[in-house]
């Protein structure tokens, strides 16, 4: 494309709410076959609250939330907002933790008025030997809800369920963008039955569970590997390296102000439908000058 239709585009794109800071990116973006979405913060709005809490044997709801979010003060995580915010709302005791260590993609683990305490998916408690037999969340993840398990000494204290709305267009988004010819994977480090949930109310047909942050640019690279143009869409948070394995990256959830350093084009209204503009407005911007 000449540089006068490029430039011309990346206006129109601004204008549309689409903020293109790599101009190759408005020319390949006719060419994706693959979109790869992130589900936290991309097709979900990414600002999870709490919906059930579930102690186990010995353990009090306000004591579960409590020592939680002890550890999940330390936290950026949206899941983590989540349970300080609803341990503050009834009032439960939060102490302050030791040193935390931070498991991307997995939680949390660390020390809380001298007990050892790990939270996060039930594969990283798991991981950790701990047996989460007693307390049932399985229900819980097949509603698509995220599971926080949460471990005390070695033992389970309960799960704290966090429920994340659905971006309210994103199934409209996932239709325009198929019926474009896109392949739209979904990947996320949740669980298979959240994952599950969430790819069947937004119209995704394929989906992985279970993949950590690193994991998830070498997914990229795979789709990529056939020759095709692979596009992600993500919010940054924790997907940074998938996001620049892509042909072209797409930030969206990330307001008005910020432009993700990772992402080609950042689309500040945060929905999909705005992935689909970009392919609309990269034709438009070729046919102009073929
Ligand atoms: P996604 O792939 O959905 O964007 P992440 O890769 O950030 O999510 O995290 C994957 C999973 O790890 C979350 O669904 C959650 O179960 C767990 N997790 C990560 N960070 C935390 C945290 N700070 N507190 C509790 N759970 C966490
Ligand atoms: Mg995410």
């Amino acid at each position: 494309a000449t540089p006068t239709a490029i430039m011309v585009g990346t206006g129109q794109g601004a204008r549309a709410g689409m903020l293109v800071k790599n101009a190759e990116a408005l020319e390949l973006a006719e060419k994706i076959r693959v979109l790869v979405v992130d589900k936290t913060g991309t097709l979900t709005e990414g600002t999870p609250a709490v919906s059930d809490v579930v102690p186990a044997d010995g353990w009090d709801r306000a004591g579960l939330l409590g020592i939680a979010a002890a550890l999940e003060q330390a936290s950026a995580h949206p899941i983590a907002t989540a349970v300080v915010a609803e341990a503050r709302a009834m009032g439960a005791m939060i102490a302050s933790a030791g040193d935390s260590l931070a498991e991307p993609g997995k939680g949390l683990s660390g020390r809380v008025d001298g007990r050892d305490v790990v939270l996060g998916t039930p594969a990283f408690l798991a991981e950790r030997g701990i047996d989460m037999a007693g307390v049932s969340w399985e229900s819980l993840a097949a509603a698509g809800k995220t599971m926080v398990a949460v471990a005390v000494d070695g033992r389970c204290a309960g799960v704290i369920a966090v429920a994340d709305r659905v971006r309210q267009d994103s199934a409209s988004a996932v239709a325009r963008l198929k019926a474009r010819g896109l392949r739209v994977v979904m990947l996320t480090g949740d669980h298979a039955a959240t994952a599950a949930a969430i790819a069947r109310e937004t119209g995704v047909d394929e989906w992985q569970a279970g993949v950590m942050p690193a994991d998830k640019a070498a997914a990229v690279q795979t789709f990529a590997q056939g020759g095709e143009r692979v596009g992600m869409a993500g919010d940054g948070i924790n997907d940074a390296p998938a996001l620049a394995a892509a042909d072209v990256s797409f930030a969206i959830g990330v307001g008005a102000d910020v432009a993700v350093e990772a992402a080609d084009i950042t689309l500040v209204r945060n929905s999909l439908h705005g992935v689909a503009d970009a392919i609309d407005l990269s034709r438009a911007t070729l046919s102009k000058i073929r």
